[in-house]
């Protein structure tokens, strides 16, 4: 526990272990959003142990490393992961060898939040779409085939607690919205065998019983948790229940970015304004610096998979980073194409997200204090 003095009161805070600060994360950015091949969540360090200051930063560096160590950070949040292939030995002979000796020597941990941060509404490109200055922000192109339903016929009196439990294993989210369901009642008819054991009636007896119909939403990902949540306080020794795929596109999660600009302007505007917030060296442009843009898309790190989209949608340019040659000759006539680089379109995600974790956690009664590395860990020098 630590206190933190306010006048002439005392705030007594809990601390916060290294799960906790996942919960957080994952309860915005889900791991099981996550590109299949990609390796997030917690890469070094133990869940248990306590965490008082985070570090957030894009990527693991030695140099970011020594700053978390200066700076007194337990846990380093970072957007890149540090191990993207299993690692076969973990010597000193190789950098990420290096980093995470050094990591263990100094008990600092590393959570990493990669493509779920890419994914989720406010995460990266939203950030990206929001430092630009654009309003009316939505997903580029949203996920498809991400959620099923599922129908549970339960006794009415059971059905707050069925509810209950397929919430909190994450049923029942749509949008801004959590513990959406939908009930009616009706009646169900069952005749059991010799060997089955009822809730209600009796076996070899033809029944009918009022239940309810129970319906919520769940991410296909989690359908399995959420059955076995319910299983474990629906009454009945068979249960009956359903699991439909259903064809909604996500309004949580999706990729890329896009919105309005408060007003018409040329892009040579548009991208002078760009190039300072993202701090820009240089800009790689397809297009007519002349041209009036409104509708932007943006999508952060490598976004070259949804120009497609971007064209599909209308807008008059695309900023993202990582485009190849023969893609800037793609955009050509259909919308101005720009490559503002990888580094400089995703750290615009640090502060929001460390913002995010303190108010969550001060929100929670815990004590931590959470700030952005002061390096930039961009590779890539302009000469
Ligand atoms: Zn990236």
């Amino acid at each position: 526990m630590s206190r933190q003095k306010s006048g002439t009161l005392f705030f007594v805070y809990a601390r916060m272990n290294v799960q906790d600060v996942a919960k957080i994360i994952e309860s915005w950015a889900p791991r099981w959003v996550a590109w299949e091949r990609d390796n997030v969540g917690l890469q070094v360090g133990d869940p248990a142990r306590k965490v008082s200051r985070i570090l957030v930063a894009l990527d693991v560096t030695e140099d970011v490393v020594q700053e978390a160590f200066e700076r007194k950070a337990d846990l380093i949040v970072s957007h890149h992961p540090l191990f993207f292939r299993p690692p076969l030995s973990i010597t000193a002979s190789d950098i990420v060898g290096r980093l995470v000796l050094k990591l263990a020597e100094k008990r600092i941990a590393i959570y990493s939040a990669h493509t779920n941060l890419d994914f989720t509404k406010d995460g990266v490109s939203y950030a990206l779409a929001k430092a630009l200055g654009l309003t009316n922000i939505r997903f580029l192109a949203p996920l498809e085939r991400l959620l099923s339903k599922i129908v549970v016929f339960v006794p009415e009196e059971f059905a707050d607690r069925v509810f209950a439990a397929m919430s909190a294993a994450g049923a029942g989210i749509i949008g801004e919205y959590e513990q959406c369901s939908f009930r009616s009642r009706g009646t169900g008819t069952f005749r059991g065998s010799s060997k089955s054991s009822p809730f209600l009636g009796k076996s070899g007896r033809f029944e009918a019983a009022e239940e309810t119909r129970l319906e919520m939403v769940v991410p296909r990902a989690q359908v399995k948790t959420v059955v076995e949540s319910m299983k474990t306080v629906h009454p009945y020794d068979e249960i009956a229940y359903d699991i439909y795929q259903v064809d909604n596109l996500s309004a949580n999660f999706g990729s890329g970015a896009i919105g309005e600009l408060p007003k018409a302007q040329s892009l040579r505007t548009f991208l002078e304004r760009a190039k300072k917030t993202l701090q820009a060296k240089s800009l790689r442009v397809a297009g007519d610096l002349r041209n009036r843009v409104k509708k932007v898309a943006v999508c952060g790190g490598s976004g070259s998979d949804l120009l497609p989209a971007a064209q599909r949608a209308n807008a008059d340019v695309y900023l993202t980073a990582d485009v190849r040659y023969h893609t800037f000759h793609a955009a050509e006539d259909s919308l101005a194409l720009v490559d503002a680089g990888h580094w400089e379109t995703e750290h615009v995600i640090l502060q929001p997200l460390a913002d995010r974790l303190r108010e969550s956690a001060h929100r929670n009664g815990k004590s931590i204090h959470v700030f952005v590395t002061k390096l930039s860990t961009n590779p890539i020098h302009y000469m």
